[in-house]
């Protein structure tokens, strides 16, 4: 059986490149060239996951905002456990500001590091009802003074609470970004502010949040920390780390990707 003739069938890349022979692994990838392999991978992930969206549950900026303070150290499944029971308690800001920390502990322990985490989020409410009226403020300014929120917190409401385009460097947007080597220039140990004015450079503002997510999605599907899925991965051909990162025999990488993800690619042949 050929690589290209694998369970996964036709979606597997029919030329699988050479592992280490992609132009930026050599070095030789001009600047322009890597600006535009990065848009080519946004309208690739575009197509293979078309409804990538923030996997955290909620319905209204409070609640996302929230949400995603719980989420540093932790799963968004962990988050989504315990935010209904959360939010039926305490569901503004005036409500969570006047909480007792036990209570807020308790209901939150599942998602880790709960007595930091309580006590943030109580005080965050109480500068949403003194500073703000109540409101999640908008701009990243406000949003980055709240206890407990950075920069990638501040735009993950931004972008999916408010349509104000950011980028959101978490660990996988790093992870991915540094196998893409189109941080290359940034020596060996970029912060994520400065990740985010790189990419932010290549890639189109209108994008950076769904381009943020897609990046999400598919460091959590195939581009693991560990072991990526290189031999079935749809950026194959535009990975300087494909090979490197995991094997690139289609028979090993499947198994690393569920048969619900390795489906997605239909969405990608379905447009050749
Ligand atoms: S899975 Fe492999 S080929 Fe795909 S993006 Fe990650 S490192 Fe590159």
């Amino acid at each position: 059986m050929s690589p290209a003739e694998t369970a996964s069938g036709s979606l597997t890349p029919a030329n699988l490149p050479r592992v280490g022979s992609h132009r930026a692994a050599r070095g030789k990838e001009t600047d322009l060239g890597a600006t535009r392999r990065l848009r080519r991978i946004n309208r690739t992930l575009a197509a293979v996951y078309p409804d990538a969206h923030a996997e955290l549950d909620f319905n209204s900026a409070f609640e996302l905002l929230i949400a995603t303070v719980l989420s540093a150290q932790t799963t968004d499944v962990r988050v989504n456990q315990v935010t209904p029971r959360l939010f039926a308690r305490f569901p503004n800001a005036a409500a969570l500001a006047g909480a007792s920390p036990a209570e807020v502990e308790e209901i939150i322990r599942p998602t880790g590091f709960y007595r930091a985490k309580a006590a943030n989020i109580i005080s965050l409410a109480q500068s949403l009802v003194t500073e703000h009226g109540g409101q999640v403020p908008e701009g990243l300014d406000d949003l980055v003074r709240l206890a407990g929120v950075g920069r990638k917190t501040a735009h993950v409401v931004r972008g999916n609470a408010f349509g104000q385009p950011g980028l959101t460097v978490d660990t996988h947007f790093q992870r991915l970004m540094a196998r893409f080597r189109v941080i290359d220039g940034l020596g060996q140990k970029p912060t994520p502010e400065q990740i985010e004015k790189e990419v932010g450079r290549r890639v189109e503002k209108r994008e950076w949040t769904d381009f943020s997510q897609r990046i999400i999605w598919h460091g959590r599907r195939y581009c693991h920390a560990r072991k990526a899925a290189c031999g079935v991965c749809p950026l194959a051909a535009d990975c300087p780390s494909f090979g490197i990162a995991g094997p690139a025999e289609p028979g090993a990488a499947q198994s690393l990707v569920s048969e619900a993800d390795l489906a997605r690619r239909d969405n990608l042949e379905a447009l050749r």
